[in-house]
């Protein structure tokens, strides 16, 4: 140990406006995990997934044991000694589960043009035995297996051929106990066998236990890489959130505002195939918090809340009796929505910045000024604008040049604008930085003391806990747990409820 197996040199990517690599440059050790931390969007993926050939570089260099590579795709890494296990699922529906192994690499089992499917399934086989994953069939279509099983297989895909670096991005979350402990047996592997590891994972107890090394990341930029065994959860938070946020990041208090009467009530909601007999009740003045797996049905609770789903039964009643089955009357009834897909339902890219903020407010400002001014919808827009601070040359500016923390900066200018009871957020913060993210809490608590209520969905668990009332876990379309936050929660807590 102590050989550097890769060096990164002044990496860059952009996203349009967004640098989600800015100049970032650190070495990687052969034969140790090192650990990829940072909050969401602070780049981790975007690093990884130009070091496995699947984004091209903008600048910058990978040295790998002393020689620049520079892969075009997976198979190219893949014959690099670089493999990965994406954060999303990564192996492909309606091949069979020794064809996604080899996957890219079918060469092997190719002889005059006629694959060898015998073969290919045979060596599939040895190799899911030589794993302990017996009870995978290599000659089965994967879609048979569950996201879990799934993940194992990319296990084996990603490390028989014992690659010199395996990324593992946030697999974790998705495993249960057993499958973690799968993963982390085969990271000990790789390890003890001189090769290396790069791990992304939230969960810090699990860094700080499985890793030897921890590089942290923020908002794109390389902030510092110290030694697991000198360090602490504490301190890696520090690191992840920057000390000028610290204290005041997420809520202090919980359940203040909170009051007893209901303003939303969801009875029986099902949606086929996605939603299950869901009901619960929003209270004004509440934080009420979804979690799950992003294949849950908690993105659909928005959908179905807004009058937005097709296909749905069951009731989404306000407290005046109304039934909401429709998006008119969802907003007509003082419901907002914003969606997890920002650039595709949320805002209207190709229109400005003031007519974003104005649209769903159009009816009362033809109520307060009979006809539509101009100069109306200007003043409306600029107001709001300014509340949010978004940044932008003027109100005129289209929306698709924005960052992705200033188009929700609008979406949300919009909702605030209308003035809305109910605001239904789905992943609100998603790509956003650090910075914008305070100011969408610090919103969301000034809408709550005024009296609103706000449902947060959310992928990232710790924003759950650090903004929520009460939590709700979704698994597999229905309600898997519940949670005050007055109750000590971890991660942990909620995790298990999610797999
Ligand atoms: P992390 O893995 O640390 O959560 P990512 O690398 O996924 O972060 O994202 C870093 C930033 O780059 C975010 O602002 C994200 O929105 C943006 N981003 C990532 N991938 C893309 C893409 N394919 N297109 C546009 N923006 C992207
Ligand atoms: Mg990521």
């Amino acid at each position: 140990m102590g050989e550097v197996r890769l060096k990164i040199e002044h990496l860059c990517k952009t996203f349009g406006i967004t640098k989600a690599v800015a100049d970032v440059s650190f070495s990687i050790k052969k034969g140790e995990v090192h650990a990829l931390i940072g909050e969401n969007g602070s780049g981790k993926s975007t690093l990884t997934n130009m070091l496995t050939g699947i984004y091209t570089i903008d600048s910058g260099k990978f040295i790998l044991d002393g020689r620049e590579v520079h892969p075009k795709n997976q198979v190219e890494a893949n014959k690099e000694g670089i493999s990965i296990i994406v954060q999303e699922l990564g192996t492909l529906s309606g091949l069979t589960v020794a064809e996604n192994i080899f996957l890219g690499h079918e060469d092997k089992f190719t002889k005059f043009g006629i694959k060898n499917t015998n073969l290919m399934n045979k060596m599939a086989t040895e190799l899911l035995k030589k794993y302990g994953f017996d009870r995978i069939k290599a000659g089965e279509i994967i879609d048979r297996y569950n996201f879990e099983d799934r993940k194992l297989i990319e296990i084996v895909k990603a490390t028989y051929f014992e690659p010199k670096i395996v990324v593992i991005d946030e697999t974790t979350t998705a495993l249960s106990n057993e499958g973690r402990h799968e993963l982390y047996k085969h990271m000990e592997r790789i390890k003890k066998a001189g090769n290396t590891v790069i791990f992304i994972s939230h969960d810090l107890p699990e860094i700080l236990e499985k890793s030897d090394t921890v590089t942290v990341l923020r908002d794109g930029v390389y902030i510092d890489t110290v030694s697991s065994k000198d360090i602490d959860e504490e301190g890696l938070r520090k690191l992840m959130v920057g000390r000028e946020l610290e204290g005041d990041y997420y809520r202090k208090q919980f359940g203040e505002s909170v009051k007893d009467e209901v303003v939303l009530s969801v009875k029986n909601v099902s949606v086929p195939g996605l939603l299950e007999d869901v009901s619960f009740d929003l209270h004004k003045g509440e934080i009420l918090g979804f979690g799950g797996l992003s294949e849950s049905g908690m993105h659909e609770i928005g959908k179905a809340i807004f009058g937005a789903s097709y296909d749905r039964s069951g009731e989404v009643i306000t407290s005046d009796g109304t039934h909401i089955n429709d998006i008119p009357t969802a907003i007509a009834h003082s419901i907002a929505y914003t969606s997890k897909d920002r650039d595709n339902e949320s805002v209207v890219m190709n229109e400005s910045i003031g007519d974003n903020i104005c649209l769903p407010s159009l009816d009362k400002l033809k109520l307060k000024w009979k006809f539509l001014s101009d100069r109306a919808m200007n003043n409306f827009a600029n107001e709001y604008a300014k509340k949010m601070s978004v940044k932008m040359v003027n109100i005129d500016q289209f929306v698709s040049d924005l960052s992705g923390g200033n188009k929700q900066k609008v979406v949300l200018a919009r909702w605030i604008g209308k003035d809305s009871d109910i605001v239904v957020l789905d992943s609100p913060t998603r790509g956003i930085d650090i910075k914008v993210k305070q100011d969408i809490y610090n919103l969301m608590n000034g809408m709550i003391k005024s009296g609103k209520s706000i449902i947060m969905i959310s992928e990232e668990l710790m924003e759950l806990i650090g903004m929520c009332d009460r939590i709700i876990i979704m698994k597999d379309g229905k309600i898997s747990g519940e949670i005050d936050r007055s109750v000590e929660i971890g991660e942990n807590t909620l995790i298990s409820m999610m797999v």
